[in-house]
């Protein structure tokens, strides 16, 4: 698993010091809300958390524990087949903290639950109806949901939950899906989670895509086809780097004009919103686009 490839100067971002991160870390912490964005000590932290000026501030927070029933080769997330049961009161716990807190937009995700019939809808569709009721409809709500192994029941119930986003990652391209995704996950699937929740009535769908898999530019090109074809609203691209050393290698570091190209080429397909660049993750700055489109 030795690195073939150096990390370049583009992707060398310092993570923010003192100052008004802080101020939120310990806000957070009393919250008792973990984040993706700490926990995965994302460096657009400064950023999301604060919102620029016209932006909205927005966090990622965690639902149903910490230790996922899959192992997807490029996640640092820990792996149980029984991770223990879910917390009954998190959902409305979740949405009171976060109603508190007086973020404008939330991405809820979460670990893949195989061992729950439901994959965990239910608690996810319980939250987001919580956070709407806690905040009167005011915070916008995006959930990066698992694929639910494909059970339309699940994808509907989270679909017509009042969400305004419905996002689930595709992760990579057709060809490299057993590569990278666990074997219970694959591209088919997750189109057809895509489609339904469209059908089922989400107002947005969501996917992302990470490069320097080993993918190439043609595939990149024909899945964003794909995704449009099937009527995925908003894609992110972002450059893959390893959590760890027992990770999946980086195949290659995708330059910031080639994430360039690709934004244009999802332009032109007609995406309402598009991110690519070497530090865009599934959640970077999710709240931008809501303000530059159709949601409000
Ligand atoms: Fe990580 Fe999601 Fe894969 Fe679980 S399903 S291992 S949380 S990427
Ligand atoms: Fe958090 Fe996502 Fe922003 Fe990173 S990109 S700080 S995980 S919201």
């Amino acid at each position: 698993l030795k690195e073939k490839v150096r990390k370049p100067e583009w992707l060398k971002r310092e993570l923010p010091g003192m100052g008004s991160y802080a101020g939120i870390k310990s806000q957070l912490r009393e919250l008792k809300l973990a984040t993706v964005c700490e926990e995965a000590k994302c460096p657009n932290i400064g950023e999301c958390w604060k919102g620029g000026e016209g932006e909205a501030a927005t966090a990622t927070i965690m639902l149903m524990g910490d230790t996922c029933t899959r192992g997807c080769r490029f996640c640092a997330v820990k792996t149980s087949r029984a991770p223990p049961p879910l917390d009954p009161n998190e959902p409305e716990n979740t949405a009171k903290a976060v109603a508190a807190w007086g973020i404008d937009y939330v991405v809820l995700t979460s670990v893949d639950r195989d061992d729950l019939p439901d994959g965990g809808a239910a608690h996810i569709a319980a939250t987001i109806g919580h956070l709407k009721k806690h905040t009167q409809g005011r915070l916008l709500v995006e959930a990066l949901v698992p694929d639910f192994q494909g059970d339309r029941a699940c994808v509907e119930l989270v679909a017509r939950s009042g969400l305004d986003v419905y996002a689930h990652n595709v992760e990579t391209v057709p060809r490299l899906q057993s590569l990278v995704r666990d074997r219970r996950a694959n591209w088919e699937q997750s189109l057809s989670v895509l489609r339904a929740a469209k059908d089922f009535g989400a107002r947005v769908t969501k996917t992302s895509i990470m490069l320097g898999c080993g993918e190439r530019p043609d595939e990149v090109v024909a899945a964003l086809q794909t995704l449009r074809e099937n009527g995925v609203d908003v894609v992110t691209l972002g450059q893959y780097q390893r959590p760890t050393k027992r990770h999946m290698a980086v195949h290659e570091y995708v330059t910031p004009d080639a994430f360039a190209a690709y934004q244009k080429v999802a332009e032109e397909l007609g995406f309402l919103y598009a991110a690519s660049g070497p530090m865009v993750r599934s959640s970077y700055r999710a709240g931008e686009f809501y303000l530059k489109n159709m949601l409000r």
